[in-house]
């Protein structure tokens, strides 16, 4: 894949995919009296896991699972056969981005609480779109000499995580650890404070010192560069009769250098023999990325001790490369099902670690997704379903050319970004009392092809009660300063592309709607305290906060999730929850 491509992938992925400070967790224990013991909380391993085990996969959709599992035998095969397995998660939002799935995981609130409304917005106050982690007072930092820019860290994230808070509440044995390749999932999993959180930027590992560097990982990158895999071949796990679905995928996009069939090879522009920008977009969009990651959270476990600190720990891992293969090839696709078997070998080797270093039963894992994935419009076209591709800047210039006809200041758009137009300055206050132009404004953006709805902001603030579920749904992830004037909500199976009509999309296709093939993704859990079986009640991923925060015995501030209860070992003794394996 070229760097065009990677670029454009990431850019979709932002599109689709106040100051915390006060909020910061004391890293030592409140002060105390005289000769009192230190008031650090050290949980019985008999009453708490020793070691909490997040695992996010990006775009993951939950029927992946059922369709996909005679192919696996190792680590997704033992989280469905031995662990709780929720066949009804799903977000009850319509922002089913990369960052704000990851910070619902992580705190167990929903976007109107956490204010993680979608990978990037506009910025009213700098009139600039930026990133849910852009900070300005943070620096990044590269591992083994990677160059990097800008700052990155939680502070725009309004609610402690779950980390954040088992921080706070357990004391100073508690280590947070995270490993991804984008900067808005390790963040957002580490939360504010995490010891360590660590991603991937072009070519090589960095971190910001809103947590600080960590010699292993330096002494791991220097040891382990990414460019040792340049050279090497993604080739089909089992034979070709095994996967579902036509070789090549209808209506992929494959990444430069690449065919729309196997094998891929990883040779970036293949004329200068080493690694160039387009291997490091390749290597991206490959499962070698997600065997490194695994190593790397392998080392974290060796080199820290994690599970080993007498209080709880914590890791987490969200694996990228699945969205960047679901963005080229899309869901109906070889790509994809390899990428899944080839994820079944990494979980099956990292729970063999965790068994060895930490225990069988000493610690907890839930896996889950940060959002699903739709079907390239070109597949559902083939059902005779409405599909289709829906030009948002369509949108924009329907807008225009309407606001001229009442003597509006152009540009009156000043960004859509994913599916929230923002209005230049002061224009959307004088369309609030203008009814006729506002009509014209909501009839211009309802005629464009693939377009649904429209929602006004304050429709949407407050969630309102409503019998809608997708008016219900774009309440849940409504934030009032961030998100936009207007919410526009495509048709099911069209697909929103920053294109204009008559230019071909760089990608499959996307996510970011308020309709199940988004919202409804796996959700796990396996080890500690956890009755296996399969539950079919309606769950959310907000759910698993709150119940890592009661195996831990802490508690949260805002929680629109629950404990997942009827998941929960009767008797949880160590030798009961080992058996339990
Ligand atoms: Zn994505």
């Amino acid at each position: 894949m070229n760097r065009l491509l990677v670029t454009a992938l990431l850019t979709l992925c932002l599109l689709f995919c106040v100051n915390a400070g006060a909020q910061t967790p004391a890293k030592t224990a409140p002060a105390r009296r005289a000769k009192a013991a230190p008031s650090v909380f050290r949980p019985a391993a008999t009453t708490h896991p020793k070691l909490v085990v997040m695992i996010v996969v990006d775009q993951m959709r939950a029927d992946y699972v059922d369709k996909f599992r005679g192919q696996w035998t190792a680590g997704l095969k033992r989280l469905v056969d031995q662990g709780a397995w929720f066949r009804e998660a799903a977000y009850p939002y319509a922002a089913t981005e990369t960052c704000v799935g990851h910070a619902t995981i992580s705190t167990g609130a929903l976007p109107t609480a956490s204010g993680i409304v979608a990978n990037a917005w506009w910025d009213r106050d700098t009139q600039k779109m930026t990133t849910c982690t852009a900070d300005p007072n943070a620096k990044n930092t590269g591992y083994a000499g990677t160059i990097t820019k800008g700052g990155d860290s939680a502070w725009r994230l309004r609610v402690p995580t779950f980390t954040d808070e088992l921080r706070l509440q357990s004391g100073s044995a508690t280590r947070v650890v995270t490993f991804s390749l984008k900067a808005r999932t390790a963040i957002m999993l580490g939360g504010h404070k995490a010891d360590a959180a660590t991603w991937f930027d072009h070519n090589g590992w960095v971190t910001s010192n809103a947590y600080g560097t960590m010699p292993f990982i330096e002494a791991y990158a220097k040891a382990h560069p990414v460019k040792e895999d340049y050279g090497k071949t993604w080739t089909l796990s089992l034979a070709a009769t095994a996967y579902m679905y036509d070789e090549k995928a209808l209506g992929a996009v494959a990444p430069s250098g690449w065919e729309l069939s196997f094998p891929h090879p990883l040779r970036g522009k293949g004329t200068g023999g080493e690694a160039d920008e387009e291997f490091y977009g390749q290597w991206d969009t490959s499962p070698f990325a997600d065997t490194y990651l695994t190593k790397l959270a392998e080392e974290a476990v060796d080199q820290l001790g994690l599970g080993k600190s007498g209080g709880i720990d914590y890791l987490g891992v969200s694996y990228s490369s699945p969205d960047y293969i679901g963005h080229a090839f899309g869901p109906r696709s070889w790509e994809i099902q390899d990428t899944y078997i080839k994820l079944d070998k990494d979980l099956g080797e990292l729970f063999a670690h965790l068994d060895a270093k930490v225990g069988a039963g000493n610690y907890v894992v839930a896996l889950s997704a940060d959002h699903g994935v739709v079907p390239t419009p070109e597949d559902m076209q083939q059902t005779g379903a409405d599909a289709g591709v829906l030009h948002l800047p369509d949108i924009q210039q329907k807008i225009e050319d309407t606001l001229k006809t009442f003597n509006y200041t152009a540009p009156a758009v000043a960004r859509i970004a994913s599916s929230d137009l923002y209005f230049s300055t002061g224009t959307y206050d004088k369309l609030k009392t203008d009814p006729v132009a506002m009509k014209a404004v909501l009839d211009a953006i309802r005629s464009v092809p693939g377009v649904a709805d429209v929602y006004r902001a304050e429709e949407l603030a407050d969630r309102p009660a409503t019998r809608s579920l997708v008016r219900a749904a774009e309440s849940n992830s409504f934030f009032p300063g961030r998100s936009g004037d207007l919410l526009i909500v495509a048709k099911p199976y069209w697909l929103a592309v920053s294109a204009p009509s008559g230019k071909a999309r760089d990608y499959g296709t996307g996510h970011g709607t308020p309709y199940y093939y988004d919202q409804h993704v796996p959700l796990i859990f396996m080890g500690w305290g956890i009755q296996n079986g399969e539950y079919f009640g309606n769950v959310t991923p907000a759910d698993i906060a709150p119940t890592f925060a009661y195996f831990c015995g802490i508690t949260l501030s805002i929680r629109d999730g629950r404990i997942l209860s009827e998941a929960i070992a009767k008797n949880r003794a160590p030798a009961k929850a080992a058996a339990a394996q």
